[in-house]
């Protein structure tokens, strides 16, 4: 596929993505906060992840500064990540819907906060982590570029890695049994599987 239609996907992907989470950012500032896990450190890793998906894909989109690492893929591999991406924020909203009240973007437990097990988190526990990955292949896929492609990747992998087990600590913390038993019955990121 052209590059510059791959990239121009890419862009209308990322702004759709952006679009979904808009409502229920706002909706975030009018709930009372009771566990607020903010450190520094989860500050920093909030960064990561618009870093490897946005900024550094917008500086290929934008200039031709990173072509030096460009590579090739044939038109079924863009075609994939077309998919993918669909996939991706079809999850991304569902995760949102059916968390609902108890979405936050960083570590928190809001006032009346409730463990949702239902809908896309009925058979994992982090679906929407999983959409962030769906796009960081969508990526790889769309902007084929050594630094621009796999950006998302690695900044989601370092975020993932470090903010999971604190995560689940928390909602261990807050929900005990119930989170024991649901954590049993569940995978992280792929049904049955992972
Ligand atoms: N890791 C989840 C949610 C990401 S949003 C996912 O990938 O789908 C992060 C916030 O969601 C956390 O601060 C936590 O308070 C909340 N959260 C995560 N899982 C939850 C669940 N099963 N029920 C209710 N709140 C949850």
């Amino acid at each position: 596929m052209n590059p510059l239609a791959s990239k121009i996907i890419f862009t209308v992907g990322i702004i759709l993505w952006l679009l979904i989470r808009i409502p229920y950012q706002r909706d975030q500032k009018q709930n009372t906060i009771v566990d607020d896990r903010k450190t520094s450190q989860e500050k920093v890793l909030r960064l990561m992840v618009p870093m490897g998906i946005l900024f550094v894909p917008l500086i290929y989109v934008l200039s031709p500064l990173l072509n030096f690492a460009n590579y090739h893929l044939p038109i079924w591999a863009n075609g994939l990540g077309i998919a993918t991406f669909g996939l991706s924020l079809g999850l991304f909203w569902r995760s949102h819907h059916d968390l609902g009240k108890n979405w936050s973007s960083t570590l928190q437990i809001r006032e009346g906060h409730i463990l949702t097990t239902n809908g896309v988190y009925q058979n994992i526990r982090h679906p929407m982590y999983a959409s962030v990955l769906l796009l960081c292949i969508a990526q790889a896929l769309l902007l084929t570029n050594w630094i621009a492609g796999l950006s998302g990747f690695i900044g989601f992998s370092i975020a993932y890695a470090i903010r999971v087990d604190q995560e689940e600590q928390m909602l261990l913390e807050s929900f005990g049994d119930e989170y024991e038993a649901y954590r049993q019955r569940t995978k992280r990121l792929i049904p049955y599987l992972f």
